[in-house]
């Protein structure tokens, strides 16, 4: 894991010499919780000390559109900016190592970014995460929504941030809702990531403890919001989690919950989450080793629903419109994700998944 993370309260401060990795900075946030987390500020005031000009460029929504990032791009090449700061979840994050990989192409589409050969430097970026969630301070992978609406990461090692700045004090003001759909991404990276193909004894390691923290913090902190010892245990696990799944990827629940947030408007790890008993089940029939080691955490599959169901994640209620089931599973069954999970998967299972996340 080539990034440079520094974790801890205070952080910046303790380390600001290393945010220095160019002559003009690009900020990338969205619009509000940069500047009410305080990590704006605290940026900002390295900068400043510094004497570090900056642009600040505050338009990147849930779900990162490639307007979004080609607009980050321009700003970027006017103003001369030779390194990215990304701040805020994974939407900006995932813009930003976007934006760093066109600055220093200019001649790239973002649709280019998805054929790692078509390009060999990025600017640096540094990412300071404001929730915990998502790990992409730590991965080598940022994923945009294409114009005909369908999500997608793109993968390479340029875009492992250069240095990544995790203070737990951002994420005390994050919503309950938010709080839990962003832990319960990071658990569905650790618990994809031990049924992952590409799981390895080192993932396991970090995958174990990451899945640990979350068992025992998120009730903890769903109730005692402002705690910042519990945000920093969920915020180390988000963490581990995004380690695991650097290298061991993700598999189906993600490429089933894609659907659901750009269709659906459940958020991220929440249309991810929801699907994991069902895969679980699914990979226990081909690999029930990788299903006990989840099962010696929480005991049963069951037990590992009742908890979800116990956080509140099934409190959700659509429909699908006739056809949009047939699209949805053809484009999962296209999708590498599958290749990635132990099993057979075929249009009738997926369907099945689809179905029953609306009977719990
Ligand atoms: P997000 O889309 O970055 O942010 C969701 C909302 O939370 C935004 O409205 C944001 O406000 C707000 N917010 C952020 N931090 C906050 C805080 N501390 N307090 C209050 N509100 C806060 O959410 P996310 O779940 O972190 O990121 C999801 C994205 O990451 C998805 O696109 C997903 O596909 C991607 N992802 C990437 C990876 C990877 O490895 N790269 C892995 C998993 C998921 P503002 O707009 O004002 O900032
Ligand atoms: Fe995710």
């Amino acid at each position: 894991m080539p990034t440079k993370l520094y974790y801890g309260k205070d952080i910046i401060s303790k380390h600001k010499d290393e945010m220095i990795l160019g002559e003009k900075a690009l900020i990338v946030t969205g619009k509000h919780s940069a500047k009410l987390t305080g990590a704006l500020d605290d940026v900002i005031s390295v900068l400043n000390e510094f004497k570090i000009p900056y642009v600040h460029y505050d338009e990147i929504g849930e779900n990162p559109t490639y307007d979004m990032v080609i607009k980050g791009k321009e700003l970027g090449i006017k103003e001369n900016c030779d390194f990215v700061i990304a701040i805020g979840g994974g939407s900006p994050m995932d813009a930003g190592k976007a934006i760093s990989v066109l600055i220093a192409n200019p001649e790239l589409t973002p649709d280019d970014l998805f054929d790692s050969s078509k390009y060999e430097v990025s600017v640096p970026i540094i990412t300071v995460p404001t929730t915990a969630g998502t790990g992409s301070e730590v991965t080598e992978y940022a994923v945009l929504t294409k114009p005909n609406g369908r999500k997608s990461g793109f993968k390479d090692v340029l875009i492992f941030p250069d240095v990544s700045y995790l203070d737990p004090k951002y994420m005390t003001k994050m919503s309950r809702e938010l709080t839990l759909t962003t832990a319960v991404d990071a658990l569905s990276h650790s618990i994809e990531g031990v049924l992952s193909k590409k799981a390895t004894f080192m993932s396991d390691i970090l995958a174990k403890e990451s899945i640990s923290l979350i068992k025992e913090y998120l009730p903890k902190v769903l109730n005692d919001l402002e705690n910042v010892e519990y945000r920093e245990k969920l915020a180390l696990a988000s963490t581990l989690a995004g380690i695991v799944i650097a290298q061991t990827g993700t598999i189906l629940p993600h490429s089933l919950g894609y659907r659901i947030t750009i269709h659906k408007g459940i958020r991220h790890g929440q249309a991810t989450a929801i699907f994991l008993p069902f895969v679980l089940e699914e990979v226990k029939k081909a690999e029930p080793e990788k299903v006990k080691i989840i099962e010696d955490i929480f005991g049963s599959i069951d037990e590992f629903t009742t908890f979800l169901k116990e956080l509140g994640i099934y409190n959700f209620k659509f429909e699908y419109k006739d056809d949009e089931l047939d699209l949805f599973i053809n484009e999962v069954l296209n999708s590498s994700h599958v290749k990635n999970t132990p099993g057979e998967y075929n249009y009738n299972k997926i369907k099945d998944m689809y179905n029953k996340i609306l009977e719990m």
